[in-house]
């Protein structure tokens, strides 16, 4: 039997053509082969479905990470893989969100989209969505995991990051190899896989909202340190470091951390760099962070801390120690750590 693929159509720049007017509009999805004839060739069988609302990835929210979460779980049993085109601004926040909501995942989910629109001649967008066509529909290659296909490279998608808003190869992952190269064949490199799950399917999909990113640079002044951390309702503080997570060590930042710690709100540090870790300690500029009980976000990225943050609060509101456990060991493959990924 042929395997079949579902793709998602969530909105962006990939799924739009011009009207008469020049202007670009979404098109509707299940046209697909008019616009990438190619598709025709394509061995295994391809079914269409669109969010009720196509959106520019600018305005993701959390609650369309459950909406098409809800759309993979419902049709799982019915399809080898899933291709959810995206737009890219916030494709690595939802790949990361998809990759934590997913537990035991034993298909591929994997995301693309394009920088020039589908409908224009030399758009990016035929190309990308044939190979995580082929990606989402590849058995042998056997990959269980949510993943971001953009110009010839498959990511993990927690450990995407898009890099350029002019370039095709728009995104990186700057602290983990790519899972696959497209040349004139696919390189898989299996070995850099997830591990089979064992146990069945979760889907959780729970967010908590109250976060934060608070972002340092010489100079932050105190009433923005503190107009962040006493934000009404905050559960969760991801502060961006410098370096390998070195932060000033003047008594009245250590103190305003140390008191929203008091306070119950989590805080987790990740470098501003592109690549490379936070380890706290070795500089004595992150020593008085470890002590107050700041958490090290390891090699994570930005988007992969926001959304894990927001889906250890909203999935164990009621247990911070397992949520501060959680955020220092893999759940996904996020970050590298001595542990395995569970
Ligand atoms: N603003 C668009 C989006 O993220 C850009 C794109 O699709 O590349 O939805």
């Amino acid at each position: 039997m042929n395997n079949k693929v579902l793709i998602v159509y969530t909105g962006g720049t990939i799924g739009m053509v011009q009207d008469e007017k020049g202007a670009l509009t979404p098109f509707p999805m299940e046209h697909i082969y008019d616009l990438v004839p190619e598709l025709q060739k394509c061995s295994y069988k391809i079914d269409t479905c669109q969010m009720a609302d196509i959106i520019d990835s600018s305005n993701m929210t959390p609650s369309f990470w459950v909406d098409l979460a809800e759309i993979i779980e419902r049709h799982y049993d019915d399809y080898d893989g899933f291709v959810v085109l995206h737009g890219t601004d916030t494709m690595a926040y939802t790949a990361s969100a998809l990759s934590f909501m997913f537990k035991n995942l034993t298909k591929p989910i994997v995301l693309t989209g394009s920088q020039l629109p589908m409908g224009m001649l030399r758009s990016d967008g035929r190309e990308n969505i044939i190979c995580a066509l082929e990606v989402a529909s590849c058995q042998e290659a056997y990959i269980p995991e949510v993943c971001l296909f953009f110009e010839n490279h498959l990511y993990r998608g927690n450990r995407s990051t898009k890099v350029s808003a002019e370039n095709f190869d728009a995104f990186c992952s700057y602290n983990y190899p790519s899972l696959a190269k497209a040349g004139i064949r696919f390189s898989f490199k299996s070995h850099l896989f997830l591990p089979k799950p064992e146990k069945p399917l979760i889907v959780r999909k729970q967010f908590d909202r109250n976060i934060a990113v608070l972002k340092l640079f010489p100079g932050i002044t105190q009433g923005v340190v503190d107009a962040v951390l006493h934000a009404e309702g905050l559960h969760g503080v991801v502060i961006e470091t410098f370096g390998s997570g070195n932060a000033p060590t003047e008594a009245w930042f250590i103190n305003a951390i140390e008191d929203a710690i008091g306070r119950g709100i989590i805080v987790l540090n990740v470098t501003q760099c592109k690549a490379g870790a936070v380890i706290m300690g070795q500089y004595e500029a992150s020593c008085e962070l470890s002590r107050i009980g700041v958490i090290g976000g390891s090699d994570i990225t930005l988007e992969a801390a926001v959304t894990k943050m927001m889906y250890l609060l909203g999935t164990y509101p009621n247990n911070p120690d397992h949520v501060r456990e959680c955020l220092q060991r893999s759940l996904r493959g996020e970050i590298t750590t001595e542990k395995s990924p569970c």
